[in-house]
């Protein structure tokens, strides 16, 4: 009953927006093809040749299909830029049947349906061989190439990597990437297991999200097969590769580092804490369920921080800063074990229940393992950051359950889906406590592990468990206002700033000129802390001032990305010249979008800028992950008709 009412209250809410389009269906996934309602994929397994010679993956998918409607006869999966070979149904004794396809029409974002005829519905299942196939189950057998130009998968040369000899290959599936590579249903709310075998040239090392299993001996082509196992059912967009000379080092028992050799030794020291990491979240919200936890230091041309592969975040370089600055991202890597991929989004609209929950359990991990005051600053600078976005995004944007039915769900990467969705629970926080919170989510985590769900079955699982705790203290308006409304409410609960008073003072006082340049207090300033003093920094700074400091403090040469990208942001808006050499080099070196995007964004505003710009990108632009270049292709390129 409960359901039915809040739905039809939905429905009017979405009804009143700004859309003229229909209502949007909670639980409807917009950015799939597939028919998840009349066949269900259960299990995927991959026997694929890494070629680096033609950028392409070769050879089969097996997907283990159950009909859920008797009378479907059209399987739709979703794919992008596939070659597609043949299609067949695989019988248990290892026959197979060929079955006709086609594709349907293109769309803008999300590739083109493969449409499969499938055999009316078989008489009861037949036990073969010793398999045994649930009834209603088949196996189809899709041959099938990617193209150099999957969008989810990145292909480095020998050049762009750390140790130059050797190429190597990474993918990203989230958003809706992984039909680039694999045919399959690419949407959340379809969760497979999955295994694979993958031959690479001899002398490179496979990895994936999954456990890792027997390595054969080169073959008579020269490939070496790796095996691989996932057998907890997890999202298409978790389904992870990677391929270069690799190599491992263990933290503890059940976590390590895998980097290139010339990157191990400072990826291992900088993530020393792995292992505490797993040991603070499992106090704080429950057992690990996955076995394993390592991390993957990409090249620097990682379009993303991190990825939460499952057993296996792939993680940017950028964060490797010398002194442990910036290893919240590994907290919020691991913190997606709990929140996104254990307990997953059911579609794009509802990423701010992967997003804004990691948030949270990000910087309770780091308040843990770094202490209340590193916490404090880092949700300080992320309010700021959510500030500066909520400021430019159109207020239909502004929503924690977005519509993105007209959009490249990539772009629903925003801080409203992380640093709103924080706040939000932030707020629960304070009114119920935390202690009552953490119970709160441990159930949660429990009660929908290994499933994917929507935004109102997470509010009806909150009306029911956590509300009654303390009647009154949070109204139905104030969560609809949180999950419907644009912006912030007026009572949202915002951490206290006074963490970076001493910072903020020393700014003051350098501007007015009662504090010289070489006496700002910076030896015991935390990356945060220095975050804190550039981005704060007055638009009109002269470019004398702009001068001063980098001449005591160097940070056109800054090792850190974050403090680098912060400053060059400064001395891009003074048309502080002498740093232009430093920011090409940043941009032709990194392709974290978070990172590179800003400063394009701001050379663009000058016409020197725009030509320095311009001829960065030219250079920058077949170094970049397809994710980024979609990204600043907006920016730079002039817009065509
Ligand atoms: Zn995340």
């Amino acid at each position: 009953m409960r359901t039915l009412a809040k739905l039809a209250a939905l429905a009017w809410v979405a009804a009143a927006s700004a859309h003229a389009q229909d209502a949007i269906k909670p639980g409807v996934d917009y950015h799939s093809f597939s028919n998840v309602s009349e066949f269900r994929v259960k299990h995927v397994s991959l026997d694929l040749d890494v070629s680096f010679k033609t950028k392409t993956l070769n050879g089969h998918a097996d997907l283990t299909v159950l009909r859920e409607n008797p009378t479907a006869r059209v399987l739709v999966l979703d794919s992008r830029d596939l070659d597609i070979r043949s299609v067949s149904l695989v019988a248990p004794g290892g026959t197979a049947t060929p079955l006709t396809f086609r594709f349907g029409d293109e769309k803008k974002f999300l590739g083109r349906p493969l449409n499969i005829d499938m055999p009316a519905a078989s008489p009861p299942p037949v036990a073969s061989a010793g398999k045994r196939f649930a009834a209603a189950e088949s196996v189809i057998r899709i041959d099938y190439s990617s193209q150099p130009q999957a969008s989810g998968l990145q292909w480095l040369t020998p050049a762009q990597t750390n140790g130059k000899k050797l190429p190597y290959l990474f993918s990203q599936s989230e958003s809706v990437h992984a039909r680039s590579w694999i045919p399959l249903q690419d949407s959340p709310q379809v969760r497979v297991t999955y295994d694979a075998t993958i031959r690479v040239p001899k002398g490179l090392v496979a990895v994936m999200s999954a456990a890792h299993g027997a390595v054969g001996k080169p073959d008579a082509k020269g490939l070496v097969a790796y095996r691989f196992e996932m057998h907890e059912a997890i999202p298409s967009y978790l389904i992870a590769i990677a391929v270069g000379d690799i190599t491992f080092r263990a933290i503890s028992p059940r976590t390590g580092v895998y980097a290139e050799p010339g990157v191990i030794d400072a990826a291992a020291a900088e993530f020393s804490d792995l292992e505490r990491m797993v040991a603070a979240c499992e106090t704080l919200f429950g057992p690990y369920r996955w076995g394993r936890y390592d991390i993957l230091i990409l090249p620097p041309s990682a379009p993303y921080g991190g990825m939460e592969n499952p057993r296996l975040s792939f993680i940017t370089p950028t964060v490797i800063a010398g002194d442990k600055s910036l290893v919240s991202l590994i907290a919020h890597e691991l913190a997606h074990s709990w929140s996104g991929n254990l307990v997953t989004n059911a579609t794009w609209r509802d990423f701010w229940l992967n997003e804004g929950f990691t948030v949270y359990l990000e910087r309770r991990i780091v308040e843990t393992l770094y202490g209340a005051r590193r916490e404090r600053m880092e949700d300080v600078l992320g309010v700021q950051s959510l500030r500066g976005e909520l400021a430019d995004a159109d207020p239909a944007h502004q929503q924690l359950a977005v519509d993105l039915r007209n959009d490249d769900p990539d772009d629903g990467v925003t801080d409203i889906a992380y640093e709103k969705g924080k706040l939000f629970l932030q707020f629960l926080e304070n009114r119920f406590g935390r202690d009552e919170l953490q119970k709160f989510l441990r159930s949660y985590f429990d009660h929908f592990a290994f499933q994917s769900i929507y935004t109102e079955q997470f509010l009806d699982y909150l009306r029911a468990n956590l509300l009654p705790k303390k009647p009154g203290a949070v109204t139905e308006a104030q969560i609809q206002e949180w999950v419907y409304g644009p912006g912030l409410p007026t009572y949202a609960v915002f951490p206290a700033d006074d963490v970076f008073a001493p910072v903020d003072a020393a700014r003051k006082a350098w501007l007015a000129g009662t504090l010289n340049t070489a006496s700002l207090p910076t030896r015991e300033w935390s990356t945060q802390e220095w975050l804190q003093f550039l981005n704060n920094l007055p638009a009109d700074l002269p470019r004398d001032r702009v001068a001063d400091l980098d001449k005591a403090f160097a940070l056109s040469k800054s090792r850190n990305a974050e403090i680098a990208m912060a400053w060059f942001l400064v001395a891009i808006r003074a048309d502080y010249d002498p740093a232009y050499a430093d920011v090409q080099r940043y941009l032709l070196t990194i392709g974290r979008r978070k990172l590179v995007r800003p400063l394009y964004e701001a050379l663009m505003k000058t016409p020197k800028g725009a030509a320095l710009a311009r001829a960065t990108y030219s250079q920058a632009r077949p170094g970049y992950h397809p994710i980024t270049a979609t990204a600043i292709d907006l920016i730079v390129q002039p817009k065509k008709n």
